[in-house]
């Protein structure tokens, strides 16, 4: 599943290749990939047809492309195995091709999203105000957007009885943080991911956000990080990047600070990876 920094490389592709384009005509070859565009397929195509798309924008994992002239915006959800591609028009198919946008211009070039298990898909949305499709204006800024209010979180912290993993995860408080990055900036921080929030300091809130960012910022150097061999970005490269981590995944394994093995625990369907010597562990479970 792509994180942030993969879908920021996917955005940085598509604003390159395919911004400022006008769509000639898109075509639906699976109906489950618009899914989430309740008018259909022919309405979806219909919408996009004569339109110039503008500049391709990110909120968290959330990527749209606006529709120019339009008040709306082609919301991309790239699911477990999404990908947008820009290919050659003469290039075959891929077998999970499920939509196709071609392009009024000579460059040769159309956008295809494929996908294997077909999680993901393409829908049209009314923006609000701020230019988001209104179906994630409910998402918080994420912490790499310059108008993230850092003491906002901090005091959100403060006021919510909840854990600091649970919180990092909580779209309606801060976008874009999966799994992997928030084990890793807790490990940076020496947090347990089982904290209480409550009591949390506004040194150390502003240490987290800093280490959240650090993360990111790295695996965005290296053009995103990503488990998932299905993930390409959007020049057809792949997004795998073999980026060394400190805590996710390293169970068993040295800690890089102290020496003592990392613990894998269970957590949320998901896991967390911890280090038991420099991320005690709260006394009262929360
Ligand atoms: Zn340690």
């Amino acid at each position: 599943m792509p994180e942030l920094p993969e879908v920021e490389v996917v955005r940085r592709g598509l604003e390159r290749w395919v911004a400022h384009r006008t769509v000639a005509d898109a075509e639906v070859l699976h109906p489950r990939a618009v899914r989430r565009h309740i008018a259909g397929a022919d309405d979806f195509a219909h919408r996009l047809k004569g339109h110039r798309i503008g500049t391709p924008s990110r909120r968290g994992k959330y990527l749209w492309l606006p529709l120019e002239d339009t008040h709306q915006s082609i919301l991309a959800h790239l699911g477990m195995s999404g990908q947008l591609l820009v290919q050659p028009q003469n290039a075959p198919d891929e077998k999970h091709l499920r939509i196709r946008v071609r392009f009024a211009d000579a460059l040769g070039t159309e956008l295809r999203f494929v996908d294997q298990r077909t999680f993901g898909g393409l829908s049209l949305h009314d923006n609000t105000a701020d230019g988001l499709p209104d179906v994630i204006a409910h998402i918080a800024r994420d912490p790499l957007d310059p108008l993230f209010d850092d003491e906002a979180f901090h005091q959100a912290l403060r006021r919510k009885r909840t854990t600091i993993k649970r919180a990092l995860l909580d779209q309606s408080l801060i976008s874009g943080v999966g799994n992997i990055y928030a084990d890793e900036a807790l490990w940076r921080t020496r947090l347990h991911y089982d904290r209480p929030t409550a009591a949390f300091t506004r040194p150390r809130s502003l240490e987290l956000l800093g280490h959240v960012r650090d993360v990111m910022n790295a695996a965005l150097a290296v053009g995103g990080t990503s488990f998932d061999s299905l993930y390409v970005n959007v020049n057809g490269e792949s997004g795998y990047f073999d980026r060394s981590l400190d805590a996710y995944g390293r169970e068993g394994l040295p800690c890089k600070r102290c020496g003592t093995p990392m613990r894998r625990r269970p957590w949320m369907n998901r896991s967390s990876y911890f280090c038991p010597k420099c991320q005690r562990a709260p006394r009262v479970p929360s």
